[in-house]
């Protein structure tokens, strides 16, 4: 049996977090897929957002003082790193495990991630007026809005929101003149903007700073207006509002574009990304119909696809898929996460390869 999406059932989206705005912004489309299948994506995810959710739950035990010395960090590190792996095999990723040896940089951000274990100097600190709330839960008064931040700091007058994360906080911008300078992403500012504004709703008071902190312990401060804030969560009820109305009218409309749709896992069940790859061959996805598959004395099956006027050749299935695609012939199928190979139009089977009929 090769994959499938049958018919859709969009669903309304109750409540938007901070961390979906951006993502929603970009395309409500893939907000509206997500929830229609019950945010099960429909495309593995990398193994580094796979390991990304270790070394969040990590910092927050860190942050909880769950975690105080170094014996207990490295139990919990095993124990998470061995629970994930246990659940990708079972969703039959094993290709990923081990993790230590699939992933670059494990050991790297292993280390990184020990440095937040708190200092005797800085639990010294910690034991004045200032108050820390970790993974504190807040929602707007009419709950459309909704989210946990990871920190709080409250001392006397201040008040710091803090988000961490786990992958690159800085990205390259252009200015007008066209040079090239760092500054941090945008979809991180505007997260801990709304959590700003839900804090305020939440408690009568504005936070006094906002901050981004990196594995390596970096901190990057973001500059903030209350105005921007409030402004920024009026659009996000907005934006909730009008991709929910789309289900009552069945106007859909989505902005399939690379940046959008590379890292999208509903790709499989978004008509309008199909569209875009008839004559788009940029992406790490194909589409076409069979006209042939072949295998080769290595076992190796290769599979030809026509897409207009252009021939596909996908290589490097594994024997067992030499029925499966052969039933297919004449019949249009789109495999997703493909690698590109030099020649143009020859592509490879990789782990994370998918077909979908
Ligand atoms: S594939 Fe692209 S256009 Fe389609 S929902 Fe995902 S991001 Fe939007």
């Amino acid at each position: 049996m090769m994959n499938k999406i049958g018919e859709i059932n969009f669903k309304e989206i109750k409540r938007i977090s901070p961390s979906q705005f951006y993502s929603m912004k970009n395309c409500a489309y893939k907000s509206l897929l997500a929830e229609a299948f019950d945010k099960k994506p429909l495309l593995p995810l990398s193994p580094n957002a796979y390991f990304g959710t270790v070394l969040h739950k990590m910092l927050e035990l860190i942050v909880k003082g769950i975690l105080k010395g170094e014996d207990d960090f490295n139990a919990e590190f095993d124990r998470q790193v061995k629970a994930l792996e246990e659940d990708l095999k079972q969703k039959g990723f094993g290709f990923f495990v081990p993790l230590k040896v699939k992933l670059k940089n494990f050991g790297l951000k292993k280390i990184q991630l020990k440095k937040h274990l708190r200092s005797e100097s800085e639990k010294t600190t910690s034991l004045g007026n200032i108050k820390f709330h970790s993974e504190k839960w807040f929602e707007s008064q009419d709950k459309l809005i909704c989210g946990k931040v990871d920190l709080v700091i409250e001392n006397e007058n201040e008040i710091e929101i803090l988000d961490f994360k786990t992958g690159a906080i800085i990205q390259d911008c252009l200015d007008d003149e066209g040079e090239i300078y760092s500054d941090v992403k945008n979809e991180y500012k505007e997260q801990l903007k709304i959590y700003a504004q839900l804090y305020f709703e939440n408690t009568s008071k504005f936070p006094t700073a906002l901050s981004l902190v990196d594995l390596a312990k970096q901190k990057f401060p973001v500059e903030f207006s209350e105005q921007e804030c409030k402004s920024l969560f009026d659009e996000a009820k907005s934006l909730l509002k009008a991709t929910n109305d789309c289900i009552h009218t069945k106007l859909f409309s989505a902005n399939p574009k690379q940046e959008n749709c590379k890292y999208c896992l509903y790709r499989p069940a978004c008509s309008f990304f199909h569209k875009e790859l008839e004559t788009d061959f940029s992406f790490n996805d194909v589409f076409g119909e069979v006209t042939n598959v072949k295998k080769f004395q290595n076992g190796n099956v290769s599979v030809f696809l026509q897409n207009g006027n252009k021939n596909l050749i996908i290589k490097n299935f594994s024997s067992e898929k030499f029925d499966k695609l052969g039933n297919h012939k004449n019949k249009q199928i789109r495999i997703y996460n493909v690698r590109k190979e030099a020649t143009e139009f020859v592509y490879s089977a990789a782990d994370t390869t998918i077909i979908y009929e």
